[in-house]
């Protein structure tokens, strides 16, 4: 069989398969604890259903309009001018089947092949790839003091004459870590000075604790959306946990959102309307459910933090935002037995049924990614386990119900 090269170098996204893995599992009856789930449990806001559940009770589910239903393009216009105070024109939005999508298209739409982008490790495990999928290079910048935040110096060594764009997720993922408002502001002197697109992922950026605030690049610049080289991209997966509606959008400049738009027309046409009520309905609706969930997920990181100080040997930077962490494995990942996070996540999940992420997949080798969006009692159950399988005093085995797991490693 003849296939595309680009296409085969792709691998699965690895958090999609941990997730298919997982569900396997369950659908088995096996006792899994998911603490590899990039989404939290609550409820659809009402207003995002009554939305949508009219929109299907019109009976009227055509296609819309390719950059995304006028409405719910008011309702970005206004959430722009509320979190970002700028001013923008619908030109200047458009809307896609999740923030993955946004992000893509505008790699497609700004890469020339081999130019390059800047990724920040660790970073979101989807942005390399869909960077050389459009036939970039992804530049890594890697923090040499061991922190989840490089410093400003080590961001601009890397920038030379190919560099086209700078991918900035904060709050990120997979760390919780907020980058220092200094450190954005830089970056967009540097992209505003260089001609440099800084691609903002801000599909956590309420999601943020303690009082900090992760600070928009908008607020750095005085230019406005035409003429800045920001892009903002986001979505209400997380913030309204409607991942499963799939909506995301672009803030971008007119002639950017045109050409996006041409790419989303030969491509997925438009985004189904009933989803675009829904975002709608939650970008309109009352406000507190995000705000509810920003105070259970700063609880949960709380509890988290808690749970992994009865670990020996690992350290764990606080999340300051989102609903991940990233503790410092690499006590547990050169026993000879795991030789690196790969190797780690598959034991915890065969040993113990609990789903990790590796590090290695967002650029951190000897971590692993955390999800906290889950219940307490998973997470706190989910960590004992891990406990117990990593430590070579524990009983060879326990009974989760009438599952005996057993530990047969050491
Ligand atoms: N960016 C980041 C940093 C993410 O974590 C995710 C989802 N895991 C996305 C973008 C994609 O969001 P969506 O579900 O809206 O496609």
């Amino acid at each position: 069989m003849s296939l595309s090269q680009v296409a085969c170098s792709i691998p699965a996204s690895p958090t999609i398969a941990m997730n298919e893995e997982a569900r396997l599992l369950r659908e088995k009856g096996e006792p899994v604890i998911h603490l590899g789930i990039g989404e939290p449990k609550n409820k659809t806001p009402i207003t995002a259903i009554l939305s949508s559940a009219a929109k299907l009770n019109s009976g009227d589910v055509k296609y819309a309009p390719t950059d995304g239903s006028p409405s719910l393009k008011k309702a970005i216009i206004r959430y722009t001018e509320e979190n970002y105070d700028r001013v923008i024109a619908p030109q200047n939005v458009i809307v896609s089947d999740g923030a993955k999508q946004s992000l893509w298209n505008v790699l497609f739409a700004i890469l020339n092949p081999n130019d390059e982008v800047i990724v920040l490790a660790p970073y979101w495990v989807s942005y390399p790839e869909m960077i050389r999928m459009v036939g970039g290079v992804p530049v890594i910048v890697t923090p040499e003091d061991g922190t989840f935040v490089p410093s400003f110096e080590e961001i601009q060594r890397v920038v030379g004459q190919y560099t086209k764009a700078i991918i900035v997720n904060s709050p990120n993922n997979p760390s919780g870590a907020v980058y220092p408002p200094e450190l954005i502001g830089k970056i967009v002197d540097l992209c505003e000075s260089k001609g440099i697109y800084m691609i903002c992922d801000d599909i956590y950026h309420k999601l943020v604790f303690d009082g900090k605030i992760a600070a928009p690049a908008y607020s750095f610049t005085t230019k406005d959306v035409e003429s800045s080289k920001v892009i903002v991209v986001n979505g209400v997966a997380k913030l309204y946990g409607m991942t499963g509606f799939r909506i995301g959008w672009v803030v971008a400049n007119k002639k950017l959102v045109e050409i996006t738009t041409n790419i989303q027309s030969q491509t997925t046409t438009c985004v189904s309307p009933v989803m675009q009520a829904a975002a709608e309905g939650a970008l309109t609706g009352i406000q507190a459910n995000v705000e509810a969930l920003r105070l259970m997920m700063q609880n949960h990181r709380d509890v988290l933090m808690q749970e992994l100080r009865s670990f020996t040997d690992i350290h764990c930077f606080k999340p300051e935002g989102t609903f991940y962490a990233m503790p410092d494995f690499r006590a547990y990942c050169s026993t000879g037995v795991i030789k690196n996070s790969v190797e780690l996540s598959k034991f915890l999940l065969k040993k113990a049924l609990v789903v990790t992420v590796p590090g290695k997949e967002f650029g951190m080798e000897g971590h692993l990614r955390l999800s906290y969006a889950g219940t307490i009692k998973e997470l706190t159950e989910g960590i004992d386990r891990m406990k117990w399988a990593l430590d070579p005093n524990a009983p060879s085995d326990i009974y989760i119900g009438d599952r005996k797991l057993v530990r047969d490693w050491i």
